[in-house]
């Protein structure tokens, strides 16, 4: 957009860099020459932190978390963010400080002086609005504005966090409420893998994924991106592009999938799977809800009729309690019988003695792994399935479950199985030449 001065439209980049790119500083010399370059190409750039460094490390989130807990482990959660919110206000002076030396003109904000107002739901806060105008104050001043991830402030003025990850979650919607060209995630790895590279060493990055895929990639046990980060840029289709701090490699770009002006390339349109991932130390629980045996024959109708209901109450009520002990449940499949579903290994003790609490048998199947297919492109394309038997027959693993959506395919496989699993399914569908 051009104003009446003929003043060309801001271009605004958020540049998001992750705990080892800013550990050292050698690894914020890297930093300060994205930030140069982006400048160099006429953006404005918002530069996000996370803490420094990995837990052990003095001023990583794990660390500043058990110096809370250490003083008193009944923290309160809101002493517990206050703590844990510094870990990014730490590194994002440390780098505003090494962007000036290198001659920019930049400044700091915390989060909440960035305009991030959130729930007070400490710990795992909810980003209710972001006002971009302390932000975009500075930029209009061509400063390079540097702000610490993680964390927002309530109405109230309490500071609060957003989650384990939460940098990503603060890129994206200081992004969104920016209206960003781009939100570029540096880390240190060079963008998302067609599977894990320690699986499958032939893995490759992936060029270009789609919002859905990511989504869904993130959910099956890939890491790399913080799930809500994704889902706030797909919002308003801003693109996210994951980079290597270190590396010039081009990393993963993640964009629409159709609608919406074509700023960036969309996804090939003749991929049918993007992805493999898995997601380990799951375990399926079977629990078997039989019929009370029947009455005489004349009643019979009435008596069947009676115990549906009945089961159908205790199901509920056993579904319920699950829930409230926070276990949740993933491959789900009812049959009148049988319920079946998997839960984290973590968990199953936990989820027997609410299923006994109902007077029910439950079959667990410990040690496995969910391995999943992930394409937007298998939507409505046959063979899929066919294609995913085939490679684990091949491959001499035994399907213990599966189950699907419309971009992905998963089989439940034990756990010793689950390295061939994936570099068969990795294989079958030509992943490392694409
Ligand atoms: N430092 C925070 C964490 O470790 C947030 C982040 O790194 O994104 O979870
Ligand atoms: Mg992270």
């Amino acid at each position: 957009m051009t104003k009446a001065t003929g003043e060309r439209k801001m271009r605004i980049i958020v540049q998001k860099f992750g705990g080892t790119s800013v550990a050292t500083s050698k690894a914020r010399a890297r930093v300060t020459e994205w930030v140069v370059k982006a400048k160099r190409e006429g953006y404005s750039p918002v530069v996000v932190v996370s803490a420094m460094g990995r837990s052990g490390d003095p001023y990583a989130t794990d660390t500043l978390i058990n110096l809370a807990k250490e003083a008193y482990h009944d923290t309160r959660p809101r002493e517990l963010d206050l703590l844990a919110s510094c870990g990014e206000i730490i590194s994002s002076v440390v780098v505003t400080n090494t962007l000036r030396a290198a001659g920019l003109d930049a400044i700091v904000m915390t989060g909440g002086q960035a305009g991030i107002i959130t729930n007070s739901n400490f710990g795992n806060a909810e980003i209710i609005r972001v006002d971009p105008s302390p932000v975009l104050r500075h930029l209009n001043e061509g400063k390079v504005v540097v702000v610490a991830g993680f964390q927002g402030v309530t109405e109230d003025g309490d500071v609060t966090t957003l989650g384990r990850g939460g940098s990503d979650t603060t890129a994206a919607a200081l992004g969104v409420a920016l209206n960003a060209d781009v939100i570029e995630i540096y880390t240190d790895v060079d963008g998302i893998k067609t599977a894990d590279p320690r699986l499958v060493p032939d893995a490759r990055t992936i060029n270009t994924i789609t919002y859905e895929e990511i989504l869904q990639m993130a959910n099956e046990g890939a890491k790399v991106i913080h799930p809500k980060a994704v889902e706030i840029a797909m919002m308003r289709n801003i693109p996210l592009r994951i980079k290597c701090t270190f590396s010039e490699a081009p990393g993963t770009l993640i964009t629409y999938t159709f609608e919406g002006p074509p700023k960036w390339p969309a996804v090939p349109g003749n991929r049918t799977v993007t992805g493999i991932t898995h997601m380990p130390n799951v375990a399926q629980i079977k629990v078997y809800t039989p019929l009370k045996a029947h009455g005489a024959d004349r009643n019979q109708e009435e008596e069947t009729q009676k115990s549906l209901r009945k089961r159908g109450e205790t199901d509920l009520l056993m579904f319920k309690k699950l829930a409230e002990a926070g276990i949740s449940l993933d491959m789900i499949s009812f049959t009148p019988e049988v319920k079946m579903f998997i839960i984290q290994e973590s968990l199953v003790d936990g989820a027997l003695a609410i299923i006994s609490e109902f007077g029910l048998e439950a079959r667990v199947t410990k040690g496995c792994s969910k391995v999943s297919v992930v394409g937007s492109g298998m939507r409505g394309v046959p063979g899929v399935m066919a294609n995913v038997v085939e490679a684990l027959e091949r491959a001499g693993v035994p399907i213990i479950q599966t189950s699907d959506s419309h971009l992905t395919i998963s089989c439940l496989v034990s756990k010793e199985h689950t390295e061939k699993a994936v570099r068969a399914l990795h294989d079958q569908f030509g992943l490392a030449h694409v």
